[in-house]
């Protein structure tokens, strides 16, 4: 049974045994609003409160929040991103000008990371973990001398990208998470800024990566230059290069191979790796790059979420803010699911071509937003 059949069968079970007058209520309201989405601002609202009335667990709030922005667009960040961006230009995977407007709508994510997120992300990092320590702390590991210190910092480095492994393959598989994560997966001109291209409240789900650190915090933790090496991988895993890494790349995700998991015309749930690909591999989701896979077009196939692409002239705020709200509007059942291995959904239909010799898979799509064809 398809996911529509499922979540159509559930949706009617579930209006069946409610009362007349809550059920008119209730779809009064989710004509409106997708409210499973708010169950996410109530998870991080509830959070940073805890995380508040604890004064963050004894933490330097101030200091932790200046070591994410470090990690985030820190001069050694920024560098190594500019770097990036050379070897998009001499390596492309596809030409484009040099300031596309998916390279320009990306520059606002990094804008939105840079100032709001960060404060955001260092409250959900230091309120969950509070919340760890308290309620499980059982789970803390104690000193133990015999282990040498980087054995375990690689063996939190793994595990940590184990957990965003399974965080990644969470969004791709329960609707709400999917809401939040689609805005990444739009983007039809990648580069190495599409990293910042996430909407602020997904990192609620990517909490769980904090858990081996604190599991582990009496034993080691991660420095900051392996986090910055480590954002560094998946930043550049998004950008517009054509380059595979070689035998390593069997190892360690590429550009070619996170493509993939970007591509607009094939299922989105593979190669979900962030840094490496084993968890890929070990779950049988792991697709290796082609000379065909290379050049793939990426984005959402019936573009179900407003792009900056979908507009005849550049309406780069517009599109940014109706982004951001997106996860709240009513949903379409019968559009906005996640494309999955072995599901037939439209998603999966070939783009028609437009006349700028793109393909154009707004072309159906209503929404003011979503009409004609752009220059890029
Ligand atoms: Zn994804
Ligand atoms: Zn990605």
């Amino acid at each position: 049974m398809s996911l529509v059949a499922v979540a159509r069968e559930r949706r009617s079970v579930e209006l069946a045994s409610m009362p007349e007058e809550v059920t008119r209520h209730r779809l009064a309201l989710a004509s409106r609003v997708y409210l499973p989405a708010c169950s996410i601002v109530a998870i991080a609202a509830a959070l940073v409160a805890i995380g508040a009335a604890s004064r963050w667990g004894g933490a330097d709030f101030a200091g932790s929040m200046q070591s994410l922005r470090v990690i985030v667009v820190g001069p050694l960040t920024l560098a190594i991103v500019a770097a990036f961006l050379v070897v998009e230009r001499l390596r492309p995977a596809q030409r484009r000008p040099i300031f596309a407007r998916g390279y320009r709508h990306d520059f606002l994510y990094t804008l939105l990371n840079a100032t709001l997120v960060v404060p955001l992300v260092t409250a959900l990092t230091l309120s969950f973990s509070e919340v760890v320590r308290r309620s499980l702390p059982w789970l803390i590991i104690g000193r133990v001398d015999v282990v040498p210190r980087w054995c375990v910092i690689a063996l939190i480095f793994i595990a940590m990208d184990g957990c965003n492994w399974l965080a990644h393959l969470a969004n791709h598989r329960v609707r709400v998470l999917w809401r939040f994560h689609e805005l990444h997966h739009s983007q039809e001109d990648m580069s190495v800024l599409t990293v910042f291209r996430t909407h602020p409240l997904i990192h609620v789900s990517y909490l769980g990566a904090l858990i081996p650190g604190i599991v582990l915090v009496a034993n080691g933790a991660m420095p900051t230059l392996l986090l910055v090496i480590y954002a560094a991988v998946v930043a550049f895993a998004h950008s517009n290069t054509n380059l595979g890494f070689g035998p390593l790349g069997r190892i360690l995700v590429s550009p070619n191979f996170h493509r993939i998991h970007h591509r607009v015309d094939a299922a989105q749930d593979v190669n979900l790796g962030f840094a490496l690909t084993i968890w890929d591999q070990l779950a049988h989701r792991a697709v290796f790059p082609t000379e065909a896979s290379i050049r793939a077009d990426t984005g959402l196939a019936g573009r179900p979420l407003v792009v900056e692409q979908g507009t005849d002239r550049p309406r780069h705020l517009a599109v940014f803010a109706a982004q951001l709200v997106a996860p709240f509007r009513p949903m379409d059942n019968d559009r906005e699911l996640p494309s999955i291995r072995g599901e037939k959904s439209q998603r999966h239909r070939p783009r028609q071509r437009s006349h700028t010799g793109r393909s154009d898979p707004g072309a159906s799509c209503s929404g003011s937003l979503r009409e004609g064809a752009v220059e890029r």
